[in-house]
């Protein structure tokens, strides 16, 4: 399958660029070096070819003189011998006619005479260096054996006519080398046109629309039978980079699918570490809150919280109660039931606290040791100390026994209650003391009591 591309308008062969530019073709810089190779070599060519045409033009002419005098050399020398002028006349007449002559001269020798010259030349014979000349002597022999001087025969060539005959040649020269020069100009233009200029214009438009979506579309040049030739091994070179660069592409984007995959698993991963490190903050900020054994608020909490619900009094002008609570008997109940009841009994008595005080604004802490402590905002030191029998009520109700105890056969709270004094107390220990004082009155007035 070839890639469909767009062809240039008819008439014009120039290739164009990706930003529709005509570009110089190759065939055409071709042709013109072609053609200029070609007139220096028809200049040379007519040059050498004119040299010998104009020695074989004066070879010739004294080959036609040598005939003319050898024709004429005998009947010349026998009509001087037989002092025939007429036929001498007539004779130089006939050689002077003769095309290649441009000059004749004949000098009569007679004995005890002045030599006498005959002459004839063509109409504009003006004498000449370049055509050849022949000098002759005329010889008679009277008698065999005898040979006797008579004259001496010189034939000039004509010039003119070596130079017509010259330049007759050289047109035909001019003319044959233009033709050849011409033909194989347009030849060298037609078969590089037909067997490079057109395949590479097409391995230009087939580069021009490769995208990365037909690089498995083949570039295939239009030619007869497959010639191993350089235009072969760039078709093969072209298909050769596109399937590779196809191949690579595709493991590019399984790569990235790859690595999109690992990217969300990592955020996945991250997500799920977060969650988990929220939930250990969580319980770490539980734990560093809230009592272990008991589930309540421990001494560290309940000191964040008491000076906001302290001040929050003061600013609404609003009462404010504080329970200290401490368990009867405590070391004996450990003594009597071993320390791991002891914690159940802890659990008990914590529970049962929560459950009495769980409105909102209403902390119970456990403070240390088997003490602990309510804060009741909102609530009068009688409100408090109704609240404060409503727990000792609902612990008795539960009847956690204490065989141990002087004061009760189950376990007993001491409570001291105490309210905030806003006109006496500038902090919140002055009112815990004060519930502190309360308990400690308790204790000593013989445990199992609220005293405010
Ligand atoms: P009082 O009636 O005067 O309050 O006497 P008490 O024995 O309750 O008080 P004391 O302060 O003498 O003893 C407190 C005991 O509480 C001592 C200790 O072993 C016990 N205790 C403190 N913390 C824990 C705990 O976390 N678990 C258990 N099982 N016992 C504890
Ligand atoms: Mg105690
Ligand atoms: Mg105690």
């Amino acid at each position: 399958m070839q890639i469909e591309t767009p062809s240039d308008p008819p008439g014009d062969t120039r290739p164009t660029t990706r930003t529709g530019q005509r570009t110089g073709s190759l065939a055409r810089r071709l042709v013109l070096a072609t053609l200029a190779f070609c007139v220096l070599f028809t200049a040379a060519t007519v040059l050498v070819r004119t040299w010998f045409a104009w020695n074989t033009n004066l070879a010739n002419m004294n080959a036609e003189l040598t005939l003319i005098d050898q024709v004429f050399q005998g009947t010349l020398s026998k009509a001087v011998w037989e002092m025939d002028d007429q036929a001498l006349q007539t004779q130089i007449d006939s050689v002077a006619t003769a095309a290649p002559v441009g000059r004749v001269q004949l000098k009569i020798l007679r004995p005890g005479r002045a030599p006498e010259i005959l002459e004839r030349q063509h109409n504009g014979h003006t004498g000449s260096i370049r055509a050849p000349a022949l000098h002759r002597q005329l010889t008679i022999a009277p008698y065999p054996g005898a040979s006797e001087v008579v004259g001496e025969l010189t034939i000039e060539g004509d010039e003119s006519l070596l130079w017509k005959r010259l330049w007759k040649e050289v047109a035909i020269i001019m003319l044959t080398q233009i033709i050849q020069s011409l033909a194989l100009a347009g030849l060298i233009m037609g078969m590089f046109n037909r067997s490079v200029t057109l395949h590479v214009r097409r391995i230009a438009r087939h580069l021009e629309h490769l995208t990365p979506l037909n690089l498995k579309t083949h570039l295939t040049l239009e030619r007869r039978g497959k010639a191993g030739d350089e235009l072969d091994l760039l078709e093969a070179g072209v298909n050769d980079l596109q399937d590779k660069l196809a191949a690579h592409l595709e493991r590019q984007a399984r790569d990235e699918i790859a690595l999109a995959a690992s990217r969300d698993q990592l955020a996945e991963l991250v997500e799920q570490r977060t969650a988990q490190l929220k939930a250990a903050n969580t319980r770490l900020e539980a734990l560093t809150r809230f009592d272990p054994l008991t589930g309540l608020a421990n001494r560290r909490h309940f000191d964040e919280l008491k000076a906001l619900e302290f001040n929050r009094a003061l600013r609404h002008r609003q009462p404010l109660s504080v329970l200290m609570c401490d368990i009867d008997f405590f070391k004996l109940y450990n003594d009597t039931y071993g320390h791991a009841r002891g914690d159940q009994c802890l659990r008990d008595v914590a529970l049962a606290m929560s459950a009495l005080f769980s409105r909102s604004g209403e902390l119970v802490a456990r403070l240390g040791g088997e003490e602990f402590a309510v804060l009741l905002p909102g609530q009068d030191e009688q409100q408090a100390l109704a609240s404060a029998d409503r727990l000792r009520g609902l612990l008795a109700r539960q009847q956690l026994v204490h065989s141990a105890s002087p004061v009760s056969p189950f376990v007993t709270l001491s409570i001291g209650v105490a309210e905030l004094d806003p006109a006496n107390m500038e902090h919140f220990d002055q009112l815990l003391q004060s519930a502190d004082r309360a308990l400690y009155r308790a204790k000593s007035q013989g445990r199992d009591r609220c005293v405010i």
